[in-house]
């Protein structure tokens, strides 16, 4: 037993030195390993089959709404790279360059893709003509390189996975429904199968993507207070059309100029579960993206009748859940722990008393709370308990969430909450970059959204005393 208590209590607590708990929740459940490539991370099978999940019920939804996945070069010739001015720009100093073949100099360098709008750009240039050809619902999965200064895992990282849609239409109305469809197709995965509460808000001018007539987002907010950028959708209008010249001849012959999206999703989204539903214990997965729900862990299995009592009740259990039977030699605690660690919904535990009383014990990660059923009761049972987890965590990150918003009047209040209740600032702003400017020089809160659900806090700026336009959320942000 003293073996097991060393295995829980090596993780730092999370009030103590929440970045190393975060560390210690990513190494000790094995989502990740190091590599000696700085700033890269080795996807371990754990971390992994969260990652296809996530892939899975997202790809669902995206060929839901019409979407078709492409596959893209990962290399982008230096000149294609520099045809959108601000595009080239906004990601020119992350960019990593191709200038070798082998002991050959090229002749034009090639970026390794940070994103894949010009790619994009140049086939759709090539293959869109009349009306009839669009929309083009396109969407990639693959991975960018992007070479960033301090990197962490799955937060940010040079290399990382993504998907990356890009849309092409005929009118900038249909360009806008398609952005906002695809925002809250991201807000409905977030909500539904991450169990995260987010804010869905446009961005400011300052905080848009490259190249973008508007940028969409949704931002959750995690347990140290500091706010994560979970998806964007950006609404691109004509401009990139006209850089790359994608046109079509309306129904009336006439030339017309293409309105375009993109949006993107990326690993980071398992940083976000982890510091919006972990714990001092480890990890605590939403049922829907844990590749395993249900451990079943037999207790004396060395006791005739207890492994295949164990094997029978994950057959049983087959259909309803993803279902693993621990049959090592370790000792029960030691499983208890390991499985705890890595934020298994349910654990079932079965010996050799339970199957004289045609019982079993039932322990749920999320609160820690213990039921013994009844084994004509398994499959309800669990299938119950499964999506009261499910639903508990998003109730729980809600009001997590929610006891964390907080609303300023002026910057002193603004200094105040930040420096000492760090989470979602709630404020009033005159739409001037002056003030954004200065409220991030001030406090290193960055503007987050300008919320569709609008407040109206007072009638002046938080930061000048000007009249105020939008109500925002701030917040520093990972
Ligand atoms: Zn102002």
């Amino acid at each position: 037993m003293a073996k097991d208590k060393k295995f829980v209590s090596s993780i730092t607590d999370m009030e103590v030195d929440f970045p190393q708990w975060y560390t210690d929740v990513v190494k000790k459940a094995e989502l990740v390993d190091y590599s000696s490539v700085r700033g890269c991370m080795v996807i371990k099978p754990y971390g992994y089959a969260i990652w296809e999940l996530i892939q899975k019920e997202l790809d669902r939804r995206f060929k839901e709404t019409g979407h078709e996945n492409v596959y893209m070069p990962m290399f982008i010739p230096e000149s294609l790279l520099q045809k959108e001015k601000d595009h080239v720009e906004g990601f020119a100093p992350e960019v990593a360059w191709v200038t070798h073949g082998g002991e050959n100099k090229l002749t034009e360098r090639l970026c390794v893709r940070p994103t894949s709008e010009t790619l994009f750009c140049e086939h759709y240039s090539n293959i869109i003509q009349s009306h009839r050809d669009l929309p083009k619902l396109y969407n990639q999965w693959c991975s960018v390189v992007r070479w960033e200064k301090t990197t962490r895992p799955f937060l940010r990282t040079m290399e990382f996975l993504w998907q990356e849609g890009h849309t092409a239409h005929a009118t900038a109305e249909e360009a806008q429904e398609e952005t906002i469809k695809m925002l809250n197709v991201y807000s409905d995965f977030c909500n539904d199968i991450l169990a995260i509460p987010v804010v869905k808000g446009e961005k400011t001018a300052k905080e848009r993507f490259a190249g973008a007539k508007a940028t969409y987002t949704i931002e959750s907010l995690m347990h140290d207070g500091k706010a994560l950028q979970s998806g964007t959708s950006h609404n691109f209008g004509d401009g990139f059309a006209h850089a790359f010249d994608i046109q079509y001849t309306d129904k009336e012959n006439k030339l017309q100029y293409v309105h375009q999206t993109s949006w993107g999703m990326t690993t980071r989204l398992i940083g976000a579960i982890i510091m919006v539903h972990g714990d001092n214990s480890g990890l605590v997965l939403p049922p829907a993206v844990a590749p395993i729900q249900v451990v079943i862990v037999p207790v004396a299995q060395q006791k005739p009748g207890v492994l295949d009592k164990a094997y029978e009740l994950k057959e049983r259990l087959a259909n309803i859940a993803r279902v693993k039977v621990d049959d090592t030699d370790r000792s029960p605690g030691w499983k208890f722990s390991e499985y705890e660690m890595k934020g298994v919904p349910v654990r079932l535990e079965v010996g050799p008393k339970d199957i004289e009383n045609n019982q079993v014990v039932l322990a749920r990660r999320d609160t820690g709370e213990k039921t013994v059923i009844s084994m004509d009761e398994l499959e309800t049972k669990v299938k119950e308990l499964i999506d009261d987890i499910q639903k508990n965590l998003l109730e729980k990150a809600r009001a997590s969430r929610d006891s964390k918003t907080y609303v300023a009047k002026n910057m002193e209040e603004f200094e105040k909450t930040i420096n000492e209740t760090p989470g979602f600032i709630k404020a009033m702003w005159c739409g001037d970059q002056v003030c954004e400017d200065a409220i991030k020089e001030k406090t290193a809160a960055t503007s987050r959204c300008i919320p569709f659900e609008q407040e109206e806090l007072s009638d002046t700026c938080v930061c000048c005393g000007k009249k105020a336009k939008h109500m925002v959320y701030w917040g520093r942000a990972y």
